[in-house]
């Protein structure tokens, strides 16, 4: 039996863009859902076909918008699913929503079907930053679909932004007291970045300073009832996003959909893919292990110091450098003060 594999399916669909975003996705409100639906479910026949029926623990629908998804829709690609692969009987299956589109009626009946975990991009619960952010949802939106998810007994996490054009520490405190407030157990806080090819690219925007957005992200930690367990991550211990964890400890998976990256296990070899379930590349145990370190690091458990780990990387450094990297087990981890310097550190510590 092959390794289990995680998945994830794009949706790259969206009403609108928001002025900041540079994810695969585009304003497509009304899609054309059954040919979308007919090539993810090609590509998961072919990866049925190529791994044969290993677990599935994870179920990862991210976006775009997947909650623009009709129900049938979510169904038939989740039956397929069932069809090729052995999804375990615990697996998480997550879907990205945005507020503007899951009325109740509908979120009902995503979680009837086997969705068990929402992630909201709820953004900020502040109207005028959300309609600056271009977002086509309000805060108010965005508190009731987080409540009906609550009530509803599924796992919730929330995705906010930070270091906007005008914020203080302060504005970063308050969002902090309202999810504490809300009784969410997972929540992911993004700061703001400016990419190029968005709306916000061409705008001249007065950013908060380096050293502001640092005391921000620290005031996050503080101020925040749930534990850091990545740098841009936070849950209450057991609500940790466990798709996120295992792509980034290095875990096999399949990307289903269009632009959607994945690494595979076949024959005791890994393959990146390359396009649509037909493209593959080679990589060498080399590369996957570079790859788990830079992911690996920026969680707080670390990275796992397996054989190919152990090659490349300096255990003498890490050792004489106890101040910012630690060691619990077999795991290899960036203390407060490793975390801020992350990517120099890195350079460093791989030989
Ligand atoms: S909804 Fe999400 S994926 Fe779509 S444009 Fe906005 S940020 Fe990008």
């Amino acid at each position: 039996m092959n390794k289990p594999h995680n998945i994830y399916i794009h949706v790259p669909f969206c009403i609108k863009k928001c002025n900041y975003c540079a994810f695969y996705s585009r304003a497509c409100p009304e899609p054309d859902w059954d040919s979308y639906a007919a090539k993810i479910i090609d590509e998961l026949k072919i990866f049925g076909q190529i791994l044969g029926r290993v677990p599935v623990p994870t179920i990862f629908f991210g976006g775009g918008t997947p909650s623009l998804m009709p129900e049938k829709i979510f169904a038939k690609i989740l039956n397929e699913i069932h069809a090729n692969f052995d999804i375990t009987h615990d697996a998480e299956i997550t879907l990205e929503a945005n507020p503007g589109t899951l009325p109740i009626s509908k979120l009902d009946e995503f979680c009837n079907i086997g969705m068990n975990r929402l992630s909201v991009g709820v953004q900020s619960l502040d109207d005028k930053k959300l309609q600056f952010l271009g977002r086509i949802h309000n805060a108010h939106d965005a508190t009731m679909l987080l409540e009906s998810a609550i009530n509803r007994g599924i796992r919730v996490s929330a995705d906010f932004i930070y270091g906007l054009p005008g914020d203080s520490v302060s504005d970063v405190i308050k969002t902090c007291c309202q999810i504490n407030d809300m009784g969410i157990s997972h929540c992911s806080m993004y700061e703001l970045t400016i990419e190029p090819n968005t709306p916000f690219g061409q705008m001249q925007m007065d950013m908060p300073t380096n050293e502001v957005m640092a005391e921000m992200y620290m005031a996050i930690g503080q101020n925040l009832n749930l534990p850091r367990y990545e740098v841009s991550n936070y849950a209450a211990p057991g609500n940790e996003c466990r798709h996120n964890q295992n792509v980034w400890d290095g875990d096999a998976y399949i990307g289903i959909g269009e632009g959607a990256a994945g690494r595979i296990f076949v024959n005791d070899t890994w393959y990146e893919q390359l396009g649509g379930g037909k493209l593959f590349e080679k990589m060498t145990n080399e590369t996957r292990a570079m790859e788990r370190i830079i992911t690996g690091m920026r969680t707080m458990r670390g990275v796992l110091l397996d054989e190919w780990v152990k090659k490349i990387i300096n255990i003498e450094f890490a050792k004489s450098h106890s101040d910012m990297l630690g060691f619990n087990g077999n795991r290899l981890f960036a203390t407060d003060k490793g975390i801020i310097v992350l990517d120099d550190l890195i350079t460093k510590l791989v030989k």
